[in-house]
């Protein structure tokens, strides 16, 4: 009958490309996309600390 309804979503949620590798199927992502998705939550860190740096500032000169 439909076979397409019994197999789930099988592409990377970022660029739609079909997944194969079990790995990449659990994450949802490929391995080149589940690598830029490492790199931009490593590279967004460093924001979150210059604010909570500026939110220290502002709650000193409050004082
Ligand atoms: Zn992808």
């Amino acid at each position: 009958m439909d076979e397409i309804t019994m197999v789930p979503t099988r592409k990377c949620k970022r660029c739609g490309r079909l997944l194969f590798s079990k790995e990449a199927l659990e994450k949802g992502y490929g391995c080149q996309c589940a690598k830029h998705i490492r790199q931009e939550e490593l590279e967004r860190q460093p924001l979150d600390d210059q604010m909570s740096l500026m939110d220290f500032f502002k709650t000193e000169s409050e004082e």
